[in-house]
């Protein structure tokens, strides 16, 4: 069952016009959060980022967190499975293609996909990953319906048979096309500062706060192109795809090429915090 402005209904059911400024302009935001055990996993943070994202569209938020917090919990509800992943969609409504904002309401869209683990494989090799110029807008911070760059950029790692593209900027890294990228230089884990040329990943924070709960040596801070190639190890975060090692970059090994250890201390980390959560 999925949710469309108000009423649920089978995805079958539900349709929009092709006026909606979503289908027309790519004038909306989204979330995707993941659920575990049918319980939403991080979702203040979600419903924080989720404001974020509306601040910077200048759209006004249809729900208040408690409402929002209820109609997640009737999507989970409504679909099999303990661990889901929720996909939700506000964009800026229904009216005559004319770029200024109209004065109608917002469509607002979610649905339920089946959350997968990681393949136990993937765990255990690691990925691999090419790199891209970030040739995105800078407004990266905002998640934006827009993905039409990050699309072609992903398809460059689909082509290259790898599995993200890692974006670099003005010879800085940024993140991946759908994914937030760490590196271990010299036994230092590094992660880059959230700004407004990438997404503030859940994630990620999720990481950060464990590596420092952990005592694990870390710095936040800019990441060059040159330490990224020469990385000990590197890995990529986001809600379904948890942690991953990446251990081929541009066709050359990462490291060792394989996931390195501070990669299985960090994924052992959060699998524990995803317990925690799960029990309640
Ligand atoms: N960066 C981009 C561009 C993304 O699309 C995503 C998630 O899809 C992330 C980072 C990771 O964010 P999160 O950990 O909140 O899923």
């Amino acid at each position: 069952m999925i949710f469309l402005n108000g009423q649920f209904m089978p995805i079958e059911k539900a349709s929009i016009s092709v006026l909606d400024r979503g289908f027309i302009f790519g004038d909306g935001v989204y979330e995707v959060i993941p659920v575990y055990s049918r319980r939403p996993f991080r979702l203040d943070k979600h419903l924080h980022r989720l404001q974020h994202s509306l601040d910077g569209i200048r759209l006004r938020n249809p729900y208040t967190s408690e409402q929002w917090s209820d109609l997640i919990g009737q999507v989970v509800d409504k679909n099999a499975g303990d661990d889901q992943s929720i996909y939700l969609h506000i964009t800026r409504g229904v009216a005559k293609r004319d770029h200024p904002f109209p004065d109608v309401p917002p469509t607002v869209f979610m649905m339920s996909n089946p959350l997968l683990p990681p393949q136990p494989e993937l765990l255990e090799k690691g990925v691999a990953a090419i790199t891209a110029s970030d040739n995105r807008w800078i407004r990266c911070d905002i998640k934006s319906i827009s993905l039409l760059p990050n699309v072609l950029l992903r398809q460059i790692a689909v082509d290259a048979g790898a599995a993200e593209t890692i974006l670099i900027r003005d010879g800085f890294l940024t993140e991946g096309s759908a994914s937030n990228i760490f590196v271990v230089k010299d036994q230092v884990l590094l992660a880059p500062p959230k700004s407004h040329l990438m997404l503030p990943g859940i994630t990620y924070d999720v990481l950060l706060e464990l590596v420092a709960e952990n005592h694990v040596i870390h710095e936040v801070r800019e990441i060059s192109e040159d330490e990224l190639f020469s990385a000990e190890e590197i890995m990529l975060t986001s809600s379904t795809r948890e942690i991953m090692a990446v251990t081929r970059l541009n066709e050359q090994p990462v490291g060792t090429g394989s996931p390195g250890a501070i990669f299985r201390q960090l994924h052992q980390f959060y699998q524990q915090y995803k317990a925690t959560h799960m029990r309640g």
